[in-house]
Parts: C-alpha cells; structure tokens; sequence
C-alpha cells in the first residue's frame, strides 16, 4: 500500500460522514492504523444525525450508558451522561468532546458533502469529488453515511405554495420559536412522536396529521444519580461485553421463550415490567416470539391498545391513535414517548385522520384534507427518512465496468455482510444495508464494522494487495440468507415499515437489515475474517465462503438466538447449563393418535427410564419396532427431549418407538452408555409384542450421540447373535474422536456443534484417551462391519462430525451394507429435536422413515436381506 507521499494517490482513505461511525472510523483508521485519511462531512461540525435533528424533543430513546463508545476506558469514564436518555444536545456535545479528543477536527472537511466518487481499476484508486469542487484519489472508500441522513422527498402537493414556515426535522435550524404559533405537524413516527408533545406545549394550537398510528410506549426519562453513575463506571467493562451478546446490542434481560406458554396473568407482569420506562426490552426482553407469532404478537400489541385507550380521554381520539392490524409490534420502528397520548387530551391539540380523509394539497395558509381545510402559520415535516439505501446511493458511486450503485441496487440491496459491495472494490459500509444495522444500539454495532474494516485493511497491507471486492456469489448467498430470514419472521407484514423500503414510494419493497441478531451477525463477519476473508476477492483471488453464511434461513434465526443471552459459549458452560439446554423439551406438534407408556428396563443391575409410543389406531402385533437413541453428547440429553422426534416417527411410520435413556457421563463414565443401549435394544425385543409391535421388524434409530451407540449396538448384536435387527438409521453421528476431516475445519465454529463442544463432549465421556481407540466408542474401528443391518446415514452439511459420518457409511457399504447416505443442506448438527422451529429439519425425519419402511416391510430376519458386495445401493443423496 502506497502511503501519502505516494503521487499514485492522495490518501488512504476517505471516510463519508461526521457522526458516531464517521469519527470512530477516522480515529480507527488513522490515529490506530496510521493511514492518511480525508473525512467529509455536509454538517458544519461532527454529530451526523445528532448534528441535523436538532426539533425540540429530540432525544435517544437508548439508554446514554449504553449508547456510547466503549473503545477507549477513560473516555467512558470522564464522560458523565446527565440523564438516563440523553437529548440530542447533549449526544451532539459528546461527539464534539470526542472530536476534540482524538484530534479529529484536522482529518475533516466540514459543510462538504460528496457529490460522486468513481473507481478506476487503471489505478485501483477511487476518485471522490464534493460540491466544494474538491477532488481527491483514495485506496479505500469508507461509506458511515448514516441510515437515516437523506430525508423523504417532500412531494405535497402545494407545497411551494405555502406562506408561512416550513421545517423537516432531519434538518432542523436553530432559534425556531414556536410560542404563541399555529403549528401543524405531519408524520406520527419516533421523530413525531418526540416533537408533538413539545410543540404542544408552546404553540398556540397544534394540528397533528396522523395517517398511521403507532405503537408507542413510555421512555421513562430521567436524571442520572451520583449513585447510578458511579456503579456503571465500577460496571462499564460487564455492561460492553454483555451488550455484546445480546440481538440488539443491548444489555437488556433475556425474555422468555413464548408468550403462548404462560397464562394471561404472567404475560400481564411481564408487560407491566417493561411498559413503563423499559424501552426496547418491550421488544426484546418480553418473549422470543412476539417477532414470529402473529397470536404472540397480538398479546404485546393488545396490551399497549388498552394503555392507550386508558390515557387518551376522548374515546373517538383513541380510536384514530389506537393502531389497527396495519402492523405487528415491534415490525416497524417501536418509538418511545413522554407524554404523548396525554398531549391529546390538551384543548389546544386536534388529530386528524388524514387515512380516513387523506391530504389533498397544501394551501398558501395551511392544508386541505378530502373533507376539511385547516389553517397554520407553521408545518413541520416529520416525514421520515430514505432509509440506508437512499444514502449511499446519494453517494453517486461509479464502480467497476462503470457500473452506478443506483442501478446494482436497482432491486433493492445487495451487499456482502451489508459491509460490501460487488462491483464496488475497496469500498465500505458501517452500519450499511443488510446488516443488522438499525435494529441495535449503533455505538456497538458500528465498532464492531469500523474494527472488522480495519483487520482487513491492515491485512491487505500487510499482503501488499490492493484490492479487495465482494465476489458476486458471495453477495447472492448473503441477499439470500437475509431474505430467507426475513420470510421466518413478522417484519415482512408490516404494510409502510421504512425496514422494508416501504415508506418511499417506488422504492423497491425488500427488507433492508439482518435480522438474525448482533451475535450471530458477528460470527459470521469473525468468521469471513479468519477464512482469509472468505467470499471476498483480494487482488482477484477469491476464498470460499465460509459455512456459516450457508445456513438455512430458519436454522440461522435458531442459531442466532441460541447464541443470545449471558450462558456464555457451550464449550465451556457447566455441565448443569449443557444439561439444561440440550435436555429442555421443545415444541411438538400433537399427536393425539400416538399413545405415550412411561416404563423402564433394567440395565447391569440399574432400572433405567424408559418410554413407549404405541400409535393407538394400529392394533394387532405386527408393528414395526423402532428403539430410538437420544442425543446431547453422551453427558446430556434426555427421554423428554426427545418426546416430539418418538412420537412424529411413530405416528409417520406407524411403529412401536422404545424411547430408553441411558447413562451419561461423567456419572456413568464409558461404556455404561454402550451397555444400556445394547440392553435396551434386547429388552425392546422382549417387550415388543406386548404393544403390538413385531420383533422381527425392529430396527435402532439413533441421533448424535445416540447415533453412534446406535451403530456401536448393532455390531455388538451381531456379535452376540440376537436379537436380529432390520435396519439403522444413524443421524449426523460423531464416529471419530480424533478426527481431522475437512468438515471438522471448516465447522469448527458451529453454528451450534463446534469442534471444541465435539471434543469436550468425548473426553467427557471416554475420560481416559486411550478409549478413543475402542470400538465400544469408535463404531469404524470394528474388526468387521459386514452383517450389520440395512443402514441410513443421515447428514447435515454444516457440522464438524459430517465427513466421519459419511466415511462410516462408505466403511459399511465396502463391507457389503446396504448403504444410504443422505446429506441435508443448510443444517446444523443437533437440528432435528427443533424440527418446529426449522421447519427444513424434518426432512432428517422424513428420510428416516422413507428408509425403514422400505426395510421394515416384510417380515423377515434382516440376515437373509445383506447386499452382496457389488450391491451398488449406496451414495450420497443431497437435499
Ligand atoms: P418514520 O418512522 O418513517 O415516520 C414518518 C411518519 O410520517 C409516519 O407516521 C408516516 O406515516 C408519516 N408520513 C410520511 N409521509 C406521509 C405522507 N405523505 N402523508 C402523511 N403522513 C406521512 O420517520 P421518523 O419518525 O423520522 O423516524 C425515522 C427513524 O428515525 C425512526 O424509526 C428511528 O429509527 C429514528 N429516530 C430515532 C429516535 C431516537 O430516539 N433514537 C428519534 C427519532 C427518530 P405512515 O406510517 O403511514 O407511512
């Protein structure tokens, strides 16, 4: 990389914007990495948003603590937040402290807004050009624009013509004086709910145009104590970190997992905790569902219709401000307020419902509905924003092969991590479209991008590459994956959210943010990072793209909650924390045709649980058998947890399913489990013709851990002579402990099973390392696999175990087994018990069945059936 006193070009880099991404980037990139950098920004000073919306009332609605820089200790500490949500002049005082502090002033070029920035890939340089006439060639271009800084088109009709004053609130001048004026206010979003009850309270009267009602709940603001303050200074490092693993970036509480699940009177308590000064924990710390389940979403939604219509006094104002189902909570942007509802009880406020009688025109002296005219001296445009798109394309960017990002963004987005673009090489991001953006607290998601921008700066240095570019293929998976997780949620009802490019007419309607939560979002960028930057072009060479970003959309939206919340990673959770994850019981459809016996066999002198589900409409004793063999890593798991999975094969295959828990380690170290299996499988056949099932057709099913005990009974009920089985179906099992396979790479961080949880889990189990050799652990480390029953292999792609499954299965089919492998794309290790949250898991099911019923048809002991060994019934089937 060329440094300033290269004639090739004029800086490193040159970075859009003034506000909290803008000023970090500038700090980042030039006090930390030492790159010559030229900032610019339209404003006369730094502050970005905080800079321009300056209405009365503007305040953030995240808590001053929390919404801060956390890159710098003493910069935490000095600066003392007043109250507990700071207004806007004391943000914007802030980022002029950190201006001052890292001498950033001396990088910018104020009251300069870019007007078109080109890439020749002559030069590999952009050519950034301001409506100051300045040009500037630069290596990197570093796009922290802000989501919200191009406002909405004011397209009223008549508007021009209109004799008073006219103000947006994105661009709000100082020293308006509103006392003793007829205002009137359009636009009812968070920017008009903030500024409506304060013009109230100046103006003479105050007409607000509302043409779709919110769902808006108290902020709660108020000063900070001495006390306060000095316990979060003590606290600001567990604060940052426990932001961090939250969806939003946010240290709220972890809500409860559904609020189906609870009676009327729990979610009421769980409301009435967060409704009055919680903020965002309505959203996020209430119940995991309200974003998913419209019946979920209803309670929340209800709950706040019943808090409006208890402050609004005149009951037809509550019904005009009461929000209909044109939205579900929380699917467009949640605003929170002081002393809005109240402010319509006051004489000099009127509503008007410009839904039910829209705007016509705008007058010389005020406005004209469909059914009235109303006059005012002032309007006040609080009509939002062109939301994360509208100011990068603002940006007129010329790329590769003259290619405008207006036209590539034709559609809608399409970005790589919404930090990059194809076509656009060296160009950035923060906070930009398709990342999860908007929906968390910025100060920690735009460090998190600022530092990922800069590793990747400092490692093309480093190379002395010059160009690094999103690959196309890499774009389309990311444009897929965030789709995909949109579809899972209930963002996509909302009928005019600007998360969906909604609210501009003609803009294209796709969702414009990663919805699968902060920690996941930061694995994946982690993960990009250490893949040599897979799925990014450097100097024309591209990696692959890592596997995480290959996830089916509703496994994504799982993985991403799992990883929310304080239990920490798994790999090193107590073993209690493991127990309790592994072994909750998950949802299950009914089955009100299978019929549940709790009972229990014995095992080496211990009486071991067990649970029999007998599909009630199928009598007679000629059931097929099946004995299922739970998962969680031979140290966790249980018979409850895997209720859902017995009872969906027993129902689909109309079999006998034998459910038995065995012993877990490090209780029972190895091979207790081994035996119980085998015993249980002997017992199943005892038991079998008692619930109508049929010995002779019995068959192991085991998942996990339960998979590779599954494979490890067969051989040893082959070596024992009985009793007989007809078939097996292994899913996703680990084989090997000391695996090395490219799946182990390449998965070794999940999503979910990583390679380090795999390996706690044998060692756990074996204790003593010399087990690993056994093949009462090691199922492919038999003497002989020839004889063993007709047997499926199911894998999924994205797990660290999936190649030493597949290479167990070809180990059998060379020995003569009837072999199936069937691959299942997108999944994750341990997917199948959460078949009701994605949806594509039961697909793992769907392939068990297909194979014991074609091998439990008939009858007959599974020996006289082996394959000889040019039996060509094997192969990988990819779903
Ligand atoms: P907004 O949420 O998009 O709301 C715009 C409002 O104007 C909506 O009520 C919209 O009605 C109405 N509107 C737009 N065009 C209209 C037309 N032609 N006729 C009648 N009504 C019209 O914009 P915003 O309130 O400025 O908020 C934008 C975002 O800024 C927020 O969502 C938030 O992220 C951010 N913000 C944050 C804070 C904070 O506390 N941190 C404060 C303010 C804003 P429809 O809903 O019917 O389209």
């Amino acid at each position: 990389m060329s440094s300033s006193t290269d004639p090739a070009h004029d800086v490193d880099a040159v970075i859009v914007g003034g506000g909290f991404a803008g000023l970090y980037a500038t700090h980042r990139l030039r006090n930390t990495l030492g790159l010559t950098v030229q900032s610019f920004d339209a404003g006369s000073g730094p502050g970005g948003t905080w800079y321009w919306n300056r209405y009365p009332g503007a305040r953030c609605d995240i808590e001053s603590i929390y919404y801060s820089y956390a890159f710098d200790e003493d910069l935490q500490r000095e600066w003392r937040w007043s109250e507990r949500f700071a207004a806007q002049p004391e943000i914007l005082a802030y980022l002029n402290h950190v201006a001052d502090r890292y001498d950033l002033r001396r990088s910018y070029e104020f009251d300069t807004r870019v007007t078109s920035a080109v890439w020749s890939d002559v030069d590999k340089l952009w050519t950034v050009t301001t409506d100051t006439g300045r040009s500037v060639t630069t290596r990197f271009l570093i796009g922290a624009t802000g989501g919200l800084s191009v406002a909405k088109k004011d397209d009223f009709p008549g508007i021009a013509d209109f004799r008073g004053e006219v103000y947006h609130t994105s661009s709000w001048p100082e020293h308006v004086d509103l006392t003793g004026k007829r205002v009137a206010v359009i636009g009812t979003g968070s920017t008009g709910i903030q500024i409506i009850p304060e013009v109230a309270r100046v103006a003479d009267q105050l007409i607000v145009f509302q043409r779709t009602p919110n769902f808006a709940c108290p902020i709660g603001n108020r000063p900070t104590t001495d006390e306060e303050w000095e316990d979060t200074v003590a606290n600001y490092r567990a604060i940052r970190t426990q932001s961090r693993s939250t969806y939003g970036g946010l240290p709220y509480p972890a809500a409860q997992p559904s609020a189906l699940a609870v009676d009327e009177k729990t979610r009421r308590e769980v409301y009435d905790r967060y409704y009055n000064g919680g903020g965002f924990r309505m959203v996020t710390s209430t119940f995991n569902d309200i974003l998913f389940d419209l019946q979920a979403n209803d309670t929340v939604a209800d709950y706040i219709r019943e808090k409006i219509r208890e402050r609004v006094n005149d009951p037809e104002v509550a019904r005009i401000l009461t929000p209909g189902d044109d939205h579900p909570y929380g699917t467009k942007r949640a605003p929170f307020e002081t002393n809005y509802y109240e402010t319509f009880n006051r004489d000099n406020v009127k509503l008007v419902d410009v839904r039910a009688t829209p705007i016509e025109t705008i007058t010389p002296t005020g406005l004209r509905t469909s059914a009235d005219d109303h006059e005012f001296d002032v309007l006040i445009l609080a009509t939002g924003f062109d939301a994360l798109t509208g100011p990068l394309i603002a940006l007129n960017l010329v790329g590769r092969d003259g290619v405008r990002l207006a036209d590539a963004w034709a559609d809608g987005p399409r970005s790589y991590l919404g930090l990059a673009v194809h076509g656009f090489p060296n160009f950035f991001t923060i906070v930009g479209p398709q990342s999860p953006s908007v929906l968390t607290n910025f100060p920690v998601s735009i460090q998190e991008h600022v530092d990922w921008v800069s590793d990747a700066i400092t490692t093309m240095r480093e190379r002395g590459a010059s160009t690094i570019e999103a690959a196309a293929e890499s774009v389309e998976t990311w444009t897929n994956l965030v789709n995909g997780i949109a579809a899972c949620t209930l963002y996509p009802l909302a009928k005019s959210s600007w998360y969906m490019g909604a609210n501009i007419p003609g803009k294209p309607r796709t969702v414009l943010l990663f919805l699968a939560g902060l920690p996941l979002y930061n694995a994946i960028c982690a993960e990009v990072a250490a893949t040599d930057y897979g799925g990014f072009s450097i100097d024309g060479t591209t990696a692959p793209t890592p596997g995480l970003i290959e996830l089916d959309p509703a496994m994504a939206v799982l993985a991403g909650g799992l990883m929310i919340g304080d239990t920490g990673p798994l790999e090193t959770a107590p073993l209690e924390v493991l127990r309790a994850i592994m072994g909750g019981t998950m949802p299950a459809p009914d089955r009100p045709s299978v019929r549940a016996v709790d009972t229990s066999y014995s095992s080496r002198g211990s009486e071991l649980p067990a649970r029999i589900f007998v599909p009630a409409d199928k009598g007679g004793d000629s059931l097929p058998v099946v004995v299922f063999l739970h998962g969680g890593g031979w140290i966790a798991g249980n018979i409850n947890a895997a209720a859902g999975i017995c009872l969906a094969l027993a129902s689909e295959l109309g079999a006998v399913v034998i459910s038995p828990s065995y012993r877990l380690a490090p209780e029972h170290p190895f091979p207790a489990a081994i035996h119980d299996a085998i015993a249980a499988l002997s017992w199943a056949a005892e038991v079998a013709a008692e619930h109508g099932g049929d010995k002779r057709r019995l068959a192991v099913v085991g998942e996990s851990a339960g998979g590779t005990l599954a494979a490890i009974a067969a051989q040893q009920l082959r070596d024992a002579g009985g009793p007989p089985l007809a078939a097996g179906a292994l899913i996703y099992p680990p084989i090997d402990p000391q695996a090395s396979t490219a799946s182990r790479l390449r998965y070794r961080n999940g999503p979910i099973l990583s390679a380090a949880l795999l390996d706690r889990m044998w060692s756990t189990y074996l204790g003593d390392a010399r087990n690993d050799q056994s093949s009462l652990a090691d199922p492919s480390k038999a003497k002989s696999l020839e004889g063993l029953p007709p047997t499926l292999v199911v894998t999924v792609e994205l797990d660290p175990s999936r190649d030493e499954s597949e290479d167990y299965a070809r180990q059998l089919a060379h020995a003569g087994v009837a072999t199936e492998i069937v691959r299942i794309s997108g999944l994750a290790h341990g997917t199948l018990p959460m078949s009701a949250l994605v949806p594509r898991a039961s697909e793992i099911l769907e392939a068990v069945v297909a194979f014991l019923r074609a091998h439990l048809t008939a009858p007959q002991p599974a020996a006289s059936r082996l394959p000889s060994q040019s039996d060509p019934a094997y192969g990988i089937t990819t779903v």
